[in-house]
């Protein structure tokens, strides 16, 4: 039986774990922390004498291909939702929210009487559905990306546009209005500050749409979304996976292919035929101990978030009969001050660029799948701040993102709580080098075929050129989220080549 070492317990680490286990590897998997999960796990605190649980990290679920919540087995444990109501969009000079329909024609009228866009709304969606169906087939045949077999199944223009054009391109070409570009590409720099007219940004936008969990939009779990990381870990401890938490790793031996750990005073040795890292980027080569791979990445993270609880159900001033929708807070209304805000806080000229604010309306989702829980929950995922502090150190600015979301609703007086974290805190609870929740920058370079460490394109998941030695983390194709992408199609890689 070949023995498979695993590196990591996060999404990417499980997944990847729960499909070769079922291929007949015996699969270990060593975590650092106490617990598996990464990014995808709870927080807990104690609001007015309740035990109150909440996502630690990721929040919400939208990126996980279908196939891979069937096939895991979390569909049987997992119950998930996403709203059908339209997102509402805020800008600074409007008295009420831009509604963004699912349905295309009401969303063009919206946009073109909101925003007066006069641009192809339309062909926009329907370029986007091609790319989006092209890039779910490379997940699902686990195909490492090419611009090649992009020009093959797109054509050179879509291929030019959406996959290795700037995400400023991409914008001007279908929108004639500031704000609809804006709304339709903030995904740019959602991980970290990308700039949007760097050549290969373009891609992020399609990405961010190529779940198909939820049809390409973006839900929630019952209970949290760390109930995925959980119960994943469940089924593949039934399926014979051995997990090794509160592990330090002390060695990786790439000659006798061993790695040599301690978990509770004691040691272990374990010998591998594939090693798999499901890490942060960087988190290989310290172990490898090979520094001659230069590691030159951007790692720069820039985003925040703010959990605030209510003690009744948060009421909208405007469109509160669409409580479970995704709301969006601009305080940008240009792209050129949109890429202003996201470079200064790269350059770190101060602790907070506001850029926008999505809210998630976790509590009311929760209701809505009959979850009775004490508090309401919003989330306020928050771009931009440099890498600098930690939560503890701005407080000023935490108030600063609450009072801007705050005016929206109804009964400020319930906001109870809130915890906030920065990119700083990210690298230190979640060991994210620097604070970027995909693990590195999803800029140009480091997009589609880019985001990886392989010469090699049958072998897109190798780390640099050792042969069992593999790299699977966030920072791999296509990017990080809660969908266990890179995990599968690393795995899958792993079979076909044996
Ligand atoms: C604040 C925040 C909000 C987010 N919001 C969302 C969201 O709403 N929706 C969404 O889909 N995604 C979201 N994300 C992104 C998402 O959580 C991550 O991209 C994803 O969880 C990464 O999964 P992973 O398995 O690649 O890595 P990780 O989850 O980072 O797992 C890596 C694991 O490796 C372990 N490890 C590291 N070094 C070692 C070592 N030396 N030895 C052993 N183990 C080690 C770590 O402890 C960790 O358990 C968010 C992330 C954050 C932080």
């Amino acid at each position: 039986m070949k023995e498979v070492i695993i590196v990591g317990s996060g999404i990417n680490g499980l997944v990847a774990a729960n499909y070769l286990v079922k291929h007949g590897f015996n699969v270990s998997v060593i975590e650092k922390k106490p617990t598996t999960g990464g990014a995808c796990v709870k927080d807990s605190t104690i609001i007015e004498n309740k035990n109150i649980d909440f996502a630690y990290g990721a929040t919400v679920l939208g990126m996980m291909p279908d196939f891979i919540f069937q096939e895991t087995g979390l569909s049987d444990k997992i119950e998930g939702y996403y709203p059908k109501t339209p997102k509402l969009v805020y800008f600074n000079d409007e008295e009420t929210s831009t509604k963004i329909y699912q349905d295309y024609v009401k969303l063009e009228k919206e946009l073109y009487e909101k925003w007066g866009e006069k641009g192809r709304v339309n062909e926009f969606r329907n370029d986007e559905n091609k790319v989006v169906k092209f890039i779910q087939k490379l997940y699902r045949n686990a195909t490492s990306p090419s611009v090649d077999i992009a020009n093959d199944h797109l054509g050179k223009d879509l291929t030019s546009l959406w996959i290795t054009g700037s995400a400023k391109n991409l914008l001007d070409h279908y929108f004639s209005s500031e704000k609809t570009k804006l709304y339709m590409g903030m995904t740019v720099i959602e991980s970290g500050p990308a700039s949007i007219y760097d050549p290969g940004t373009a891609f992020t936008i399609p990405l961010m749409d190529s779940g198909s969990i939820f049809d390409g939009y973006w839900g929630f779990v019952k209970t949290g979304i760390w109930k995925i990381t959980e119960n994943l870990t469940e089924i593949n401890r039934r399926l014979g996976v051995k997990f090794y938490l509160d592990s330090e790793i002390q060695e990786v031996d790439n000659k006798s292919n061993s790695v040599s750990f301690s978990k509770i005073n004691k040691d272990y040795k374990l010998n591998y035929d594939h090693l798999i890292f499901a890490t942060d980027p960087v988190t290989p080569s310290k172990l490898i101990n090979d520094f001659s791979n230069n590691i030159d990445l951007d790692l720069i993270g820039t985003s925040g978030k703010v959990t605030a609880f209510f003690k009744n159900p948060v009421r909208w001033k405007d469109s509160n009969n669409y409580s479970d929708s995704f709301r969006f807070i601009f305080s940008v209304d240009s792209l050129n001050s949109f890429e202003d805000a996201s470079q200064n806080a790269l350059k770190d000229l101060d602790n907070y660029f506001p850029g926008f604010i999505q809210v998630y309306p976790e509590g009311s989702a929760q209701r809505k799948m009959n979850n009775k829980e004490d508090f309401d929950k919003l989330i306020f995922f928050t771009k931009n701040f440099s890498y600098n502090k930690e939560a503890k150190n701005l407080n000023d600015i935490k108030e600063k993102i609450i009072s801007t979301v705050i005016p929206h609703i109804e009964n400020p007086e319930d906001l109870v709580y809130s915890k906030f974290l920065t990119p700083k805190d990210l690298n230190e609870t979640f060991l994210f080098p620097k604070g970027n929740i995909d693990h590195s920058t999803l800029t140009g370079d480091q997009n589609y075929h880019k985001r990886t460490f392989s010469d090699n394109k049958d072998n897109f998941y190798s780390y640099y050129d050792y042969e069992n030695i593999f790299y699977c983390g966030a920072g791999s194709f296509p990017c990080g989220s809660v969908a266990g992408t890179p995990g599968y199609m690393c795995s899958k890689q792993i079979i076909r080549n044996l």
